[in-house]
């Protein structure tokens, strides 16, 4: 059964100007808990003092989901994510030769030393602990640099190897797909007789990492890391509602997760991160169920599905007809019918929609039901009149 790994405490924070408060990261993580995500990456202690005590009441919540703290390579940094409490440590470190030589002036022999010296130090503090080792750019590192390094952190004791796609670089259907990338892995641990769970971490640079974490649990990837609002470093990870939602409606995943509640993470989240929700964003944008264009609307006041591929009710919402320049007479219909005018005759419709199509070209929708109510008693009033 496929994991979600939700990083907004971490990876969100990365954001450019997203800080969440201590108060409000232990509202986040208790709202996480409830959709049902498996594991929360709560931060990375080291960083503040902050974020350590942040992490540290996360992971003494008591929550359903496993904590999780960010590490690198260094004891330092795992004796104080240990020190929270998690039960889910991840560590950190490049293998490309270009950052190995570059940045780290070390050779693969020493860093595939270093690793495995930290996670057999973290398991032996926690023998329960759930270790996952990220080669940092895994998919742009050398394969081999990764499969050597990789192996050698499992028989160190890591349970999970993260493929990170840490520039958004891959492409499915390509020379660059994580669907080839993972299976190409799998074949490695076979091979060497591992078998660790294999995690996905697709960033959005080239807005594809939905498409690529798919490929990625297509290929028997286990765990798939995401945001709320998708947020990261620059164009951020996976949406979280975007992938649940796919999730439930085409792959027949059936985990528990409780969607009614994402409509007011998002809500949360988007408020104390100063991110607005666009109105055009998948699943949890204002538009996202709206039909606008005529033939639209009179097609799916018919039958929904003739203009949805997904019902709204799945987030607990509902399809909404937005009346403005581009509306029918079956839009303006429905909205009157919504306001308790059923079956009015066709006149006193194209009225109603006369009235609708000037205020749309103002650039300015009649979302507000009320407002149509006033736009109906003028029109009728002015047929009294003329009458
Ligand atoms: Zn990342």
């Amino acid at each position: 059964m496929v994991k979600i790994l939700d990083a907004t405490l971490r990876e969100g924070e990365q954001t450019p100007g997203v800080y969440f408060e201590g108060h409000n990261k232990l509202a986040i993580a208790e709202k996480l808990d409830s959709v049902g995500v498996d594991i929360i990456e709560a931060g990375h202690p080291l960083i503040s003092n902050n974020i350590y005590k942040a992490v540290k009441q996360i992971a003494n919540m008591g929550l359903k989901a496993k904590v999780a703290a960010h590490s690198r390579s260094t004891k330092k940094d795992v004796d104080i994510a240990l020190d929270c409490g998690v039960d889910f440590l991840g560590i950190f470190y490049c293998v490309s030769n270009a950052r190995l030589d570059g940045v780290f002036k070390k050779d693969l022999s020493y860093a595939t030393e270093q690793i495995s010296k930290i996670i057999s130090y973290a398991r032996e503090q926690r023998p329960d602990l759930m270790i996952r080792y990220t080669p940092e750019d895994t998919v742009r590192s050398n394969f081999d640099n990764v499969a050597q390094v990789a192996v050698a952190a499992v028989k160190a004791g890591a349970d999970v190897i993260s493929i990170a796609d840490t520039t958004g670089y891959m492409i499915p259907g390509t020379d660059r797909s994580m669907y080839d990338f993972v299976t190409k892995l799998k074949l490695v641990f076979d091979k060497e007789g591992v078998a660790p769970q294999i995690a996905v971490h697709c960033h959005n640079d080239r807005g594809l990492a939905l498409a690529n974490a798919i490929d990625g649990y297509r290929a028997g990837a286990d765990i798939i890391d995401c945001t709320v609002l998708g947020i990261g470093e620059r164009a951020g990870i996976v949406d979280l509602a975007q992938l649940l939602v796919l999730f439930r409606e085409d792959f027949s995943v059936t985990n528990e997760w409780n969607l009614l509640e994402l409509n007011e993470l998002y809500e949360f989240v988007s408020h104390y991160a100063k991110i607005a929700i666009a109105k055009n964003l998948p699943i949890i944008g204002q538009n996202a169920f709206t039909h606008c264009a005529g033939v639209h609307t009179h097609a799916a006041v018919i039958n929904p599905l003739h203009y949805h591929s997904l019902a709204p009710e799945i987030v607990g919402r509902k399809m909404e007809i937005c009346l403005d320049h581009m509306s029918g007479i079956s839009s303006v219909k429905y909205g009157l019918q919504k306001i308790g005018m059923e079956d009015v005759e066709d006149t006193f419709a194209l009225q109603v929609l006369g009235e609708v199509k000037t205020i749309g070209e103002t650039g300015r929708t009649v979302n507000d039901l009320k407002e149509l109510e006033r736009i109906a008693l003028w029109c009728r009033q002015n047929t009294e009149e003329t009458a």
